[in-house]
């Protein structure tokens, strides 16, 4: 181990918000290297962009969470100016490849056509940003290849639309399932430090101990802890 490996790496970490479902895109980049991952570029993917410019960023590489409309609109502007790999679960393949009847379905219009998705999420496996380490697990429910990135040395997690401050995802879109998606969240969130910051694809972000104890959809998840 080298003095300036190990623990000292640092992952800073913006969100965007925009669009018809106030979706939450993240820019995360490790402080030390300078690279650059985006996490589900949406409508606010032109500010995302000006900022990766803006701080000096060299994003390698694009990681989505599942492949719902408001988390890939983006990639069409994102391709115009960035090749370099998207990141998606195979389960999540077919809503990807369905985005512009998702559009539709919503009235909305996809801006041009969607890029290969062309690497494959591993559960089990990491993906890198820097020298930012996150684990992927594996979390379906809201949708079938839904991941959730999580970063151990930074006590940070990317949950898409896992779970969110006092709620959780919707199951009712295809692929959706409830039982599913408590099993999910119960064995790879509740699992985790409660100190663990979790930050999801729409509203602000929290924690795992405050979703453990206070989160409605979650209290018989958690038997003993809701006094
Ligand atoms: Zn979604
Ligand atoms: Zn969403």
């Amino acid at each position: 181990m080298t003095p300036t490996g190990g623990a000292s790496e640092k992952l800073e970490i913006r969100s965007f918000t925009g669009g018809a479902f106030s979706e939450n895109g993240y820019l995360v980049w490790c402080a030390d290297t300078k690279e650059a991952a985006v996490v589900d570029p949406g409508a606010a993917v032109g500010e995302l962009l000006a900022a990766a410019t803006d701080q000096g960023l060299q994003v390698t590489a694009v990681f989505l969470t599942h492949a719902h409309l408001d988390h890939v609109e983006g990639l069409p502007e994102l391709r115009k100016t960035l090749d370099v790999p998207i990141y998606l679960h195979p389960a999540d393949r077919a809503l990807y490849d369905r985005a512009a009847q998702q559009a539709e379905a919503f009235g909305m219009r996809l801006p041009g056509p969607l890029p290969e998705p062309d690497r494959v999420f591993e559960p089990g496996t990491s993906v890198t940003v820097g020298e930012v380490e996150f684990e992927v697990r594996f979390t379906p429910g809201h949708a079938p290849g839904h991941v959730t990135l999580f970063a151990p040395s930074q006590g940070v997690a990317l949950v898409g639309d896992v779970v969110f401050a006092g709620s959780i995802g919707r199951t009712d879109l295809p692929g959706g399932d409830m039982q599913q998606l408590l099993a999910s969240i119960r064995r790879e969130i509740l699992s985790l430090p409660d100190d663990v910051r979790l930050l999801p694809g729409h509203g602000p972000e929290t924690t795992v101990g405050r979703e453990r104890t206070g989160n409605p959809f979650l209290i018989s998840q958690s038997p003993g802890t809701w006094a």
